[in-house]
């Protein structure tokens, strides 16, 4: 048995699996988000252990078995999210900052201007942008009282959600200040050719070495833990995105996973020598195994199943996302319509911060069957243009794209994937997939699988979909598509003028 700990933006969630990869049982808890001013996002360090911790007892009650057939456990966690504390005593000096926190935009924006960001993505392979750790360290070491001096002297530790609660699942014991590879790829701190942290990235971002953990692999045994009674070893850690790569097994370069949630991640495993990216998409790493780091191209689209959210509550034509797919059914096509869902500006390949959406080419017969069809179709086509250049960049084409997420229920969804991309579609049977990452990890770490070959063959594919579409009818509907992101383009800004 495995237990997988995941931790999300909105909640904590426990699963254990059986050695066949199978949910024996599973809890979830939601936790509070604070929004202290416009543009701010906290979590409550100890919310999110005390989530954590508990959801973890309730699956291990429900599954019915007993602390010490539990092998190993495995992390997972929402990504960038960072917190500081103190050695001592553990207490946090302030609420995490999310990775959604814009608080910092101005310290990046400087940073831009003094010139740093070329080295920054050199380094990290990340665009230089809030979202990532290492302004938000900046910006708690500047404003908590005392945080700097204190720091100074070696009495706190920084770190992302897998570094707190492996210190708080191993606090009775042996503390252990850890994070893995993945994870500290995301703080802008972490140079992915060396694989360490990096001191001119230190001195850029004015953060003392002395706060940071340990780097260790994502699989492996690297702590272990009695608050269930019995010590357990601690063996897989990965950033949530990682993690589903690894729990989609596309373990070899040129393997994809695409996740549709609220907005949609693809990762591209592109082996063991990171890329950069002309489409400035993000060069992470992927893994480390053994000391091997691997990596990946990540490329997001913010309104993914967002977009779906928006049919349901902002024009109110469905009432629950399941609708959609039975809505956009009752017609062929979307009659010309097409929607860009840019509500928060267009991320790669276009990166238009000021782009906005766009509902265009609507007749008298225009019905909201259409309209859902052209949402429906705008994901699809979001998601192929960050493939398209993915494939660009590391100069492959997919054999397949493995998904996963909410919206991947959605057959109508999949087979237009599979049709705009001219790629197959993969849905695995176990679309858990973030959390079956951190288990496989952890699997792998304490040696109930030899190899990621025999994960592989553990892995099990349930629906398949094919490309269908005519080739002119796949052009014609990308060369829409691509006038109307054109005319999305660069609005808010003209609005401004
Ligand atoms: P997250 O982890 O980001 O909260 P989930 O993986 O739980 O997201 O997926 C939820 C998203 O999937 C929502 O944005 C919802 O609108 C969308 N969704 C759920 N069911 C469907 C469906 N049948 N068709 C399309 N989108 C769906």
């Amino acid at each position: 048995m495995l237990l997988a700990l995941d931790q999300g933006t909105t909640s904590s969630r426990a699963i254990i699996f059986d050695d066949n990869l199978l949910i024996q049982a599973s809890a979830q808890k939601e936790f509070q988000q604070y929004y202290p001013q416009s543009g701010w996002v906290e979590h409550d360090p100890e919310e999110i252990w005390n989530t954590q911790y508990e959801v973890a007892c309730e699956a291990i009650e429900k599954a019915g078995v007993p602390p010490v057939q539990i092998q190993s456990i495995g992390i997972t966690n929402q990504r960038e999210t960072i917190l500081l504390w103190n050695r001592q005593d553990g207490k946090p000096l302030h609420n995490a900052i999310v990775w959604q926190d814009r608080r910092t935009s101005e310290t990046c924006r400087k940073l831009r201007e003094d010139g740093h960001e070329e080295t920054i993505r050199e380094k990290t392979g990340l665009v230089l942008d809030p979202y990532f750790s290492a302004s938000k360290i900046r910006w708690l070491l500047d404003n908590v009282d005392g945080a700097r001096e204190a720091a100074e002297e070696g009495k706190l530790a920084v770190g992302t959600i897998d570094s707190w609660l492996i210190w708080n699942l191993t606090k009775g014991v042996d503390k252990k200040h850890i994070t893995d590879a993945t994870n500290a790829s995301r703080t802008q701190l972490y140079n992915i050719h060396t694989g360490d942290w990096d001191e001119e990235l230190l001195a850029l971002w004015n953060i003392p070495r002395s706060l940071l953990p340990e780097i260790v692999d994502s699989s492996g045994t690297c702590a272990e833990t009695e608050v269930f009674g019995k010590a357990i070893p601690i063996s897989g850690i990965a950033g949530d995105q990682q993690s589903a790569l690894f729990g989609q097994a596309c373990f070899q370069p040129g393997m994809a996973k695409c996740t549709y949630g609220t907005g949609c991640f693809i990762l591209l495993n592109i082996g063991e020598k990171p890329m950069h990216s002309a489409s400035r998409l993000l060069t992470t790493v992927a893994w480390s195994i053994n000391g091997r780091l691997e990596y990946a191209l990540e490329g997001s689209v913010f309104m993914g199943g967002a977009t779906i959210q928006w049919l349901r509550d902002g024009l109110g034509i469905i009432q629950n996302a399941s609708e959609v797919e039975t809505l956009a059914l009752e017609v062929e096509d979307t009659g010309g319509v097409v929607l860009v869902p840019a509500f928060t500006g267009l991320g790669a390949p276009y990166w238009d911060p000021d782009a906005r959406g766009l509902l265009i080419g609507m007749t008298r017969g225009t019905s909201r069957a259409h309209i859902a069809r052209a949402a429906l179709e705008s994901i699809a086509l979001q998601v192929a243009d960050v493939t398209k250049a993915m494939q660009d960049d590391a100069r492959t084409t997919l054999r397949e794209l493995r998904v996963d997420g909410g919206a991947s229920v959605n057959n109508s969804l999949m087979q237009l994937q599979s049709d705009l991309l001219d790629v197959p579609i993969v849905r695995p049977s176990q679309t858990e997939s973030t959390a079956l990452g951190a288990a496989c990890l952890a699997g792998l770490g304490v040696g109930i699988w030899k190899s990621t070959e025999q994960i592989s063959k553990v892995w099990q594919a349930d629906a398949h979909f094919k490309p269908e579409m005519p080739n002119s009818e796949r052009q014609h509907h990308l060369n829409r598509w691509a006038k109307a992101v054109d005319r999305a383009g660069n609005w808010d800004k003209e609005d401004q003028s």
